[in-house]
């Protein structure tokens, strides 16, 4: 039976972690949630946005979608599953930060430098998807050039990151909420081989290492 392989790890998990932290997880039932942050990141199975902030149920409002891309605002009738995320974060949880968090060896950015033409079928919606990345591949290949494609592959997943905090500015509660200073926009630069964690600092506009102040 496939759900076998499943059994261990549930059972590791209820067994375990729910029986150390079961008043915790009761009590945010009763309570209801009320997350800090939206979490956006990419699908990659690498990319655990609990684990690599060492936070636990309650703390992170978590989407992930393939290359953590935000749709521009489209008030349409359409199904958007982005946005809906960051409508009910903004507005109906208050979050008081969001995160946008890229990674190294990102899939969706590779993706971006390769033909799909010959499965325009099995993969329309992800060509289309893979879109909201043009514009940092366009920014990664004028600025950076693609003489080294692993620097090439990292300005794109860097420049994606500001791109999609520029996309969320276009949904008019969050533009109006960090205009009044109760919502704060973070770019992060996650590397799978190291751990580490970097943010987009708009002074310097450069991705700087994510660490304690030491001053
Ligand atoms: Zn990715």
């Amino acid at each position: 039976m496939k759900r076998e392989h499943w059994v261990k790890g549930i059972e590791s998990f209820r067994n375990v972690t729910f029986k150390k932290h079961e008043r915790e997880y009761r009590e945010l039932v009763k309570k209801g949630q009320s997350p800090r942050a939206l979490f956006i990141g990419c699908s990659d199975s690498r990319v655990l946005p609990n684990l690599i902030t060492s936070t636990g149920p309650g703390d992170l409002f978590v989407f992930r979608n393939v290359g953590n891309f935000v749709p521009p605002y489209k008030p349409d009738n359409d199904y958007h599953a982005t946005a809906s995320a960051i409508e009910y974060a903004a507005f109906e949880l208050s979050v008081e930060e969001i995160i946008v968090c890229g990674h190294s060896d990102c899939g969706a950015c590779k993706a971006l430098y390769e033909d799909h033409s010959a499965h325009e079928h099995e993969m329309i919606h992800t060509i289309k998807w893979l879109e909201l990345g043009r514009p940092a591949k366009e920014l990664a290949l004028h600025t950076v050039g693609d003489g080294d494609r692993a620097d090439l592959l990292e300005a794109t997943e860097k420049f994606s990151v500001i791109f999609q905090l520029q996309n969320l500015l276009t949904y008019p509660n969050v533009r109006k909420r960090v205009m009044e200073g109760s919502l704060y926009l973070h770019g992060w630069y996650y590397r799978l081989e190291s751990g580490e964690v970097e943010y987009f600092d708009p002074e310097s506009q450069e991705f700087l290492p994510l660490e304690r102040d030491e001053s």
